[in-house]
């Protein structure tokens, strides 16, 4: 699938949460993926999370997590922010 990555501007807005990103991109693993929808499991410390990527939405709607951080604050999380480094670095493929 075709995925439109945030722009770096966004995942580089915060230097904590993208080094947090950074350190998670490693973990990054392709749970399934559909025509529309693709969803990544990223492995942190403590617990695992789920990003979904909506082919279908637009802009940073696109990107959506589970975790408590994008529940409460609807901002990019550093779990959307490692997905898009591992697709860029080649850590995944989609
Ligand atoms: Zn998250």
């Amino acid at each position: 699938m075709q995925i439109e990555l945030l722009p770096l501007d966004d995942l580089e807005a915060d230097d904590r949460l993208y080094i947090k990103g950074l350190k998670l991109s490693k973990t990054v693993k392709i749970d399934y993926e559909t025509s529309k929808h693709v969803s990544f499991i990223i492995e942190g410390d403590e617990s695992q999370h789920s990003v979904m990527y909506f082919a279908e939405k637009s802009g940073s709607k696109r990107w959506q997590c589970d975790c408590k951080w994008y529940t409460l604050q609807n901002k990019t999380c550093s779990h959307i922010i490692a997905a898009n480094i591992a697709i860029k670095n080649s850590l995944v493929l989609v």
